[in-house]
């Protein structure tokens, strides 16, 4: 393959308080380590929203030659045309032959539409990022998590969108940037779209933390029959929204809790196929996770593979987990011992 002088643009949303998310300093971490790979290729960034100033502020010190801006009221909302505009202009000037975005919902929906425009390619939802012999080089799941393959791309421009979680977030000190602000074709702006508002989808969103220090995971067994014979829903619902109000923590479920909601069964309300862990769920990273009243079958435990520490609480001395799958198994009733870590915390 040809080896050829790389210039990188990471894009990116400004959120509506003016200041960058997670997801998206990851990006530009990701950004900024490619170009190191890539022996010092040149780097910018590309800022998308009502005011950016702030934003390039947090990225003075990232070693960006430029700090480009599509800004004005036209970007404070997510748009496609808009979006798609700023993006492609951005990415013009830039001049860039590799485009990084974080794959945010906002992001996700305009850049196969960017990437198309410019006339390059896009590989989606990117789980990892690197140079190979000097070659730029991503990784990405296939078959449901069960194969990762590493693509490189003769193409371009290559736009690459990254999945949360999988390079550091930038940290840097803020700093003076001048921002390059670059002019858009008026005709794009013209639009028929108005934002109105945001809708989330219930329940899920609330309690999906990403940047939680645990991931709390509730299996099936909260529903079943206990000891007592009882099916005890209204006690493991209460238990679980109270450990998550006073640890923080992000909530995960079981394939089987989550489609109990989805037959018709009264389960856990709060709880969607958002929450699911595993092969046909999320693969999220927290440094510790507590798998409560769950089995640990090997399609759940896969969705734990980034998992820092994983701890489980089950009946079954037998369980999954027991099968290796986690570091500390404690055989004792979830219910029990969540409702001692709840009153512990309480005080
Ligand atoms: C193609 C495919 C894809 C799949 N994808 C996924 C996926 O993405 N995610 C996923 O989760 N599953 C997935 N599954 C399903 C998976 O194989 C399991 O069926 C599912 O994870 C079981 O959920 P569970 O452990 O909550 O329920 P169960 O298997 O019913 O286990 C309940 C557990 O709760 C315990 N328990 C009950 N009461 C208590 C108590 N008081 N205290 C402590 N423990 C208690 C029991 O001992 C039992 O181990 C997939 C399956 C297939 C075939």
């Amino acid at each position: 393959m040809m080896e050829r002088a790389e210039r990188i643009l990471v894009t990116a949303c400004v959120e509506p308080d003016g200041g960058l998310s997670r997801h998206t300093l990851e990006a530009f971490g990701a950004g900024a380590a490619l170009a190191g790979a890539l022996g010092g290729a040149p780097l910018d960034c590309g800022l998308v929203g009502a005011d950016t100033a702030g934003a390039a502020r947090r990225l003075a010190a990232l070693g960006a030659e430029r700090i480009l801006a599509a800004e004005g009221a036209h970007f404070a909302q997510a748009r496609y045309a808009t979006d798609a505009a700023a993006i492609e202009a951005l990415a013009r000037s830039s001049a860039a032959t590799i485009v990084l975005a974080p794959a945010t919902a906002r992001l996700s929906r305009v850049m196969a539409g960017v990437a198309h425009r410019l006339e390059g390619r896009i590989d989606a939802h990117a789980s990892g990022l690197g140079a190979e012999q000097g070659r730029p080089v991503l990784a990405r799941w296939y078959y449901r998590k069960r194969m990762e393959a590493r693509l490189e791309r003769e193409v371009r421009p290559w736009v690459i969108s990254l999945d949360p979680g999988i390079a550091p977030a930038w940290e840097g000190p803020p700093g003076d940037a001048p921002v390059e602000r670059v002019a858009i074709p008026p005709e794009s702006l013209a639009t028929r779209t108005e934002v109105v508002g945001d809708h989330a989808p219930e329940g899920g969103t609330e309690t999906i933390r990403p940047d939680a220090r645990l991931l709390f995971v509730a299996g099936a067994g909260w529903t079943k029959a206990q000891a007592d014979g009882r099916v005890r829903l209204d006690e493991a619902q209460s238990t679980i929204l109270e450990f998550l109000r006073v640890s923080g923590a992000s909530l995960g479920g079981s394939k089987s809790i989550v489609d109990l909601g989805s037959e018709g069964h009264s389960v856990l309300p709060f709880m969607t196929h958002l929450n699911q862990i595993g092969q046909t769920g999320q693969t999220p990273r927290h440094p510790l996770g507590l798998a409560t009243c769950c089995h640990g079958e090997e399609p759940h435990a896969v969705g734990w593979r980034f998992i820092g520490e994983r701890r489980a609480i089950n009946l079954d001395p037998n369980c999954g987990w027991a099968q290796g799958k986690a570091d500390i198994l404690y055989v004792a009733d979830a219910f029990v011992v969540m409702a001692k870590i709840n009153e512990l915390m309480r005080r």
